[in-house]
């Protein structure tokens, strides 16, 4: 089994802010959870360097645009690992590399008949760097994603045949329901295929920064042509993912076939998994890029998940974050784990939703701190206290075992599904069952003398499995803190071979500090 994930490149022009940090986190968590499962994982990030907007502000700055891009290519770079991103390669469109495959193949493109020569005229984001069409041009000629005033432009450029696509495109749809989701983007991508494709452009004429079009050299691909293919040229030049990004000794086994040092990846991980992208760029994902990798002949990726965005309006102050959900102050006061819960606990995967720094603190307190860092804190030392650190052999609740059956593999679903939000409260509800537990059998009251020894051990050992249980299943979303919970338990293996309730071995636990502190 092999899984393939990716993020959009990120376009270098504007500096990363929480969209971005939004889905790198969440392209993590899959990334994590199938690396749990055993599976070699391939996980994508990067930038997106040609077109003009980068060479205009390269003008306006004085510098080369390579200089810009190498500059702001640094701070998508240092992203990732700020928000504890577990990528496996970072892409830059401007990598040697990628840009012969992206030549290679649009040239088989042309090859195989769907490149002509033509004029195009028409109003262009310079933002987007797209033609809009007619009916999606708001009042004053403006773009209705950048608000800005469109500009008329006619090129000569060598277009792609778009238009031929349009049958085979409605025949995936049709074929694949789940080519695209959610919903509401799948109907969305189908009623703009069903309303008429025309042919699009291929090159730029008068641009000079990107790839150079090798069959003529007045011309440079358009910028989302070179972008797009990213997912496909990444794979033939990236080296071998590690594999052994799961924390602990005994985790995962078995990652399926493991190419050669240097050997191209894509035998091993094309077609992706999973492209996830925002819905602003849904028609390039949806149509453009299935249609430009028939026309190439290769494979179609499996799975395309637009999730929404992230609405700050109406935004009330928190009492330490000030009122802008910035992820680096978030990061820096709370940790990257608070951050990475927040944004897919708060907001549906797969939908628009309001996120706040009041909101954020909210949840820290009351579900982090209190919820699962109690839990934790709790169980360590209860474990000390009462067994001196050395957790009983016996047999866990049976009640409890029950109410924790077919959770991993109900995680498991979910995550096929890229339903992130409903994993992660599958996995909540047992937090939330496993503090319950507590409350009900009062440890406490069992340690007054002897008789409640046996169902101490009972209790003991069902809460430090029941936390280990949650903690492996959390990883992916808070892997340090998941770490931290594993190792004061003496269980640091995250596969999820041993995810159930009671398959844990017994080992020595330590009592652990607060995970989710108050912050200062
Ligand atoms: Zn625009």
């Amino acid at each position: 089994m092999s899984f393939y994930v990716t993020t959009p490149i990120y376009y270098v022009n504007a500096a990363p802010h929480l969209g971005h940090a939004y889905t790198t986190i969440a392209a993590d968590v899959m990334a994590r959870h199938h690396r749990q499962r055993g599976e070699a994982v391939f996980f994508l990030t990067g930038t997106d360097e040609h077109g003009e907007p980068v060479a205009d502000a390269a003008r306006a700055a004085g510098v080369a645009p390579q200089h810009l891009a190498d500059e702001n290519a640094q701070r998508f770079k240092a992203l990732a690992p700020q928000i504890a991103a577990s990528n496996d390669f970072f892409i830059r469109t401007t990598d040697a590399q990628h840009m012969a495959k992206v030549q290679e193949v649009l040239s088989r493109v042309r090859d195989n008949g769907f490149v002509y020569e033509g004029t195009f005229e028409g109003w262009y984001c310079p933002r987007c760097a797209d033609f809009k069409a007619e009916n999606e041009i708001d009042p004053g000629n403006r773009c209705p994603i950048h608000h800005i005033e469109l500009t008329r432009e006619q090129e000569e450029n060598y277009f792609f045949a778009l238009s031929g696509f349009q049958e085979r495109l409605l025949d995936l749809y049709e074929r694949r329901p789940d080519f695209v989701a959610p919903r509401t983007r799948y109907n969305e991508a189908l009623s703009f295929i069903r309303s008429g494709l025309r042919d699009v452009p291929l090159t730029r004429h008068r641009l000079t920064w990107g790839v150079p079009v090798p069959w003529d050299s007045e011309h440079v691909f358009y910028v989302w042509f070179d972008a797009l293919l990213n997912y496909y040229t990444a794979l033939s030049y990236a080296p071998q993912p590690a594999g052994a990004a799961l924390a602990g000794a005994g985790a995962g086994g078995g990652a399926g076939p493991v190419a050669a040092p240097g050997a191209d990846l894509t035998e091993q991980f094309w077609p992706a998994s999973y492209h996830l992208i925002a819905k602003d760029i849904l028609r390039f994902h949806a149509i453009y890029w299935p249609a430009l990798l028939l026309a190439a002949e290769i494979e179609l990726p499996e799975h395309l998940f637009v999730h929404g965005y992230l609405l700050m309006e109406g935004e009330k102050m928190s009492k330490s974050l000030g009122n802008v959900l910035d992820p680096f102050t978030v990061i820096e006061r709370f940790g990257a784990d608070a951050l990475r819960f927040y944004l897919l606990r708060e907001v549906p995967f797969g939908q628009d939703g309001s996120v706040s720094t009041a909101s954020f603190e909210q949840r820290y307190e009351s579900e982090l701190a209190n919820e699962l860092g109690n839990l934790a804190s709790r169980t360590t030392a209860m474990v000390v206290r009462y067994r001196d650190g050395s957790l009983p052999a016996c047999d866990v609740d049976a009640r409890l075992a029950e109410d924790f059956a077919g959770l991993v593999q109900r995680v498991c679903e979910l995550v096929d599904r890229a339903e992130l939000t409903t994993a992660l409260d599958a996995i909540w509800q047992r937090v939330r069952r496993l503090n319950r537990y507590v409350e009900e059998q009062a440890p406490w009251r069992l340690a007054q003398g002897d008789d409640g020894a046996d169902q101490l051990d009972v209790v003991l050992r069902t809460l430090a499995e029941g936390l280990r249980c949650v903690s492996v299943l959390l990883w992916p979303y808070m892997p340090s803190s998941a770490e931290r919970v594993l190792d004061a338990l003496g269980a640091p293996d995250v596969s999820l071979q041993r995810a159930e309730l009671g398959e844990g071995a017994v080992a020595p636990v330590r009592q652990l500090e607060p995970l989710f502190p108050k912050a200062a």
